[in-house]
């Protein structure tokens, strides 16, 4: 039983992949025995690899008792329990954890809290939520309208409203520095700006990854940006969203990417690597404030069927108890700053490299066609697909985006679990340098 004559799936495309078996730790294999280093933790998810005896055994003892028990029936143990691990992880005063099964559904969860918020607290003019372009923040319609992708989005106009965007800070394509706190602030007031031109009182939330994923390929924000967001935003009554469904779960050095700062948020979301793979599981965590505003005025208008089912908020108390108990957190810094220095000297070697950028075991680089002006490749020389197409031929996954707007631009997200090891880093590297020369060759012909 491989595979079925026809395949009566369909994604994004036609485009076919190898059939999985299994997978453990780091490495995944096809039905025909092929390994795969999972260099991408799939789409940054199985945070802490895959097949995690503990995480498994704990899922098993839960699914014993009960797979599903109906929030509005039954209070369930790993949902309390999660809750509370949770929210102690949180920014202090964000006490309150509203389960979801996905980062979309966690971001809509965000939006309409804020918006319950405004009317409850008498400033029903508030509706508009800022973003940032590029971003991603989901493919739920009104996730959708905020994320910052117009080959994503526009296609569905005019059905979404469009709600206003700002430049993210990408320093390195406007020959900025990022460590320069001038940066930081020259991006950050771009935010102020808007606030004025939108008029401030319509304005409901700003939404941002503080560490960037797909979109902006692993952007991390330049020095003083995330500090005058949030006085910006505190200014004008504004709520900060922070989106950590790809950032948070500790995979760039913190718990969530925003401790990087000491920046605390209004709301934050996360998701993918919650529950790391073993169950589709996200969260939404919010001011405790915000949250007794919304219930006092008669409810949360919101809900999903899914939402905090035992099954999966067992599997992410038992991710979350693993991360802590292995040092996860300790290591995807320590790992990720080693694999940082061995992508910069994969840079020093490709001048195709225009880019090398992350925190933690979040990194990316990004092929440009010259250096120096960050022009992106040629459209025809699709590096998107090529690399990684012959990075799998090689054994390796890597994770691609092609992001500059309307133009061709291509970065590669590299972010292994949080148990890899310096080996792990030297396969990664090995299979990335064959790759890049392999390409080099294909599009030289
Ligand atoms: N926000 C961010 C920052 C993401 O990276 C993603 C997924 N790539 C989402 C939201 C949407 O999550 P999901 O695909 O689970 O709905």
């Amino acid at each position: 039983m491989s595979r079925p004559e026809t395949s009566h799936l369909f994604y994004q495309s036609r485009q076919r992949r190898p059939m999985l078996d299994q997978a453990r730790g780091v490495y995944m294999w096809d039905v025909d025995g092929k390994r795969y280093l999972d260099g991408s933790s799939g789409a940054m998810v199985c945070n802490i690899g895959h097949s995690n005896p503990r995480v498994l055994g704990a899922m098993r003892k839960q699914m014993d008792k009960a797979t599903f028990g109906y929030r509005l029936h039954f209070e369930t143990e790993p949902a309390e329990f999660l809750a509370a691990k949770t929210a102690s992880l949180a920014p202090e005063g964000l006490d309150k954890v509203f389960f979801v099964s996905g980062g979309s559904e966690a971001v809509e969860s965000a939006i309409k809290l804020a918006r319950q918020n405004a009317i409850a607290i008498g400033e029903a003019g508030r509706y508009k939520v800022i973003s940032r372009d590029p971003s991603y923040h989901g493919c739920t319609l009104g996730a959708l309208a905020l994320t910052g992708y117009a080959p994503l989005a526009d296609p569905f106009e005019p059905m979404m409203r469009v709600m206003p965007k700002i430049p993210a800070p990408r320093a390195y394509l406007d020959g900025l520095d990022p460590d320069d706190e001038a940066t930081g602030r020259h991006y950050a007031d771009m935010l102020e700006q808007k606030i004025l031109a939108e008029d401030p009182e319509t304005v409901l939330a700003f939404i941002v990854e503080p560490i960037g994923g797909a979109s902006t390929g692993a952007l991390v924000p330049p020095r003083g940006y995330m500090r005058r967001i949030r006085e910006i935003c505190s200014r004008y009554g504004i709520l900060l969203i922070h989106d950590e469904v790809m950032s948070g779960g500790g995979r760039t050095g913190r718990f969530f990417a925003a401790e990087h700062w000491d920046v605390d948020p209004d709301i934050l979301v996360i998701s993918k690597g919650f529950a790391a793979g073993y169950a589709p599981l996200g969260a939404m965590v919010a001011h405790k404030d915000i949250v007794a505003n919304v219930l006092d005025a008669g409810g949360f208008l919101h809900g999903f069927t899914y939402a905090g089912n035992p099954l999966a908020c067992a599997a992410g108390l038992a991710v979350v108890e693993e991360i802590e108990r292995e040092g996860l957190i300790r290591n995807a810094a320590d790992t990720g700053a080693l694999l940082k220095s061995e992508l910069n000297k994969l840079m020093d070697r490709y001048s195709i490299i225009g880019d090398v950028r992350g925190e933690g075991l979040l990194l990316a680089f990004e092929l440009v066609e010259d250096r120096a002006t960050q022009q992106p490749l040629a459209k025809e020389l699709n590096a998107f697909n090529e690399l990684v197409d012959i990075a799998y031929e090689n054994g390796l996954i890597i994770y691609s985006r092609r992001t500059r707007g309307g133009h061709s631009g291509d970065h590669f997200l590299i972010a292994p679990p949080m148990i890899s090891t310096a080996d792990h880093v030297g396969e990664i590297i090995e299979g990335l340098d064959l790759s890049l020369r392999q390409f080099l060759d294909r599009i030289s012909q």
